[in-house]
């Protein structure tokens, strides 16, 4: 997933960094109003502002944002001191200061601690919700999300190849060896899948037996090697499965449409490969067009 300066984010951050200065400017200012009101039962509140800037960041940052909350606090509680003290009206005496500092930290170690375990709670909810559970690869929507990363960044011109695999009369290896047994068979590809895939490309399950490969800054040739080297080595750890994968390869041209059209091209490529007799891998030639003409041109 990208990230941008721009956007709903950057009008996030500026409306938080706003806050945070008001409320730290209030205390200061409040200490100007006269001597004593800052320490008088009501004027007591004048202190809460700077609790805000810690709610805040804590909240937006964890720990970081919490210890950060807690410096700005104890900041503007000094600017206090000395806009008091300069205006002749001293706000705290030392002992109300280092209890309010105390209370201060108190604060920001619950709001640390609550943020971080929200933090890490939202995490583990999105890894649950973008990982397969049988083999632990990324699900399709994992893919999706990626797919359309790759897919903006194809548009600019950086080469994408997508290649769809599906297990060769998978349906036999489950009638056979029972279900069980196909479900490791399924462990075993996304092991081999996984040790084919660099960290900048994805490998995700989108389906019962079927899988798709996003290739990141890979063209056509680059993808049919790809798919055959997966052929290979999964047929070679498959080997007492007699288990086999077919694959159909595309690469996505700038302008050439969609991530739909993408897949669906590779989809064809893979019902080729199919046709062709299995255990193979067939490149589309839907999307590779302009490539094509281009050869034939020069
Ligand atoms: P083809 O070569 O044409 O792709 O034949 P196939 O048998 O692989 O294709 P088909 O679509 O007929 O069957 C797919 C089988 O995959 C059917 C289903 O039982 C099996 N399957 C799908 N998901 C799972 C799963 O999670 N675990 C197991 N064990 N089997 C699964
Ligand atoms: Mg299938
Ligand atoms: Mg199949």
């Amino acid at each position: 997933m990208t990230t941008s300066n721009s956007g709903p984010r950057a009008g996030a951050s500026k409306h938080l960094g706003a806050a945070v200065a008001v409320a730290l400017l209030l205390t200061p200012l409040a200490a100007l109003l006269g001597p004593g009101v800052a320490s008088s039962p009501a004027g007591m509140l004048l202190w809460t502002p700077p609790l805000v800037p810690i709610f805040l960041l804590g909240l937006h940052r964890g720990w970081v944002g919490a210890a950060h909350g807690l410096a700005l606090a104890l900041g503007a509680v000094a600017l206090a001191g000395v806009t008091g003290a300069l205006s002749g009206s001293p706000v705290a005496d030392i002992a109300g200061l280092l209890g309010l500092a105390g209370a201060y930290g108190v604060v920001a170690l619950g709001t640390g601690f609550v943020s971080e375990h929200l933090h890490e709670a939202r995490l583990a909810a999105e890894e649950v919700a973008l990982t397969d559970e049988l083999t632990g690869l990324p699900n399709r929507r994992h893919a999706e999300i990626f797919l359309d990363a790759a897919v903006a960044s194809a548009e600019r011109g950086i080469p994408m190849t997508v290649v769809l695999f599906d297990l060769d009369h998978f349906k036999r290896v489950n009638d056979t060896l029972g279900h069980q047994a196909g479900d490791d068979a399924l462990r075993i590809v996304a092991d081999v899948l996984r040790s084919c895939t660099r960290k900048s490309n994805l490998s995700a399950r989108i389906g019962g037996e079927e899988f798709l490969v996003i290739l990141s800054n890979c063209n056509l040739h680059g993808g049919m090697i790809f798919a055959e080297r997966f052929r290979t080595v999964l047929k070679e750890r498959a080997q007492a499965l007699g288990l086999t994968v077919s694959a159909g390869v595309a690469t996505f041209q700038p302008g050439c449409g969609s991530r739909e059209a993408l897949i669906a091209a590779a989809d064809e490529a893979l019902y080729e490969a199919k046709a062709s007799g299995r255990d193979c891998v067939r490149a589309s030639s839907t999307l590779i067009a302009p490539i094509r003409r281009g050869v034939a041109a020069a």
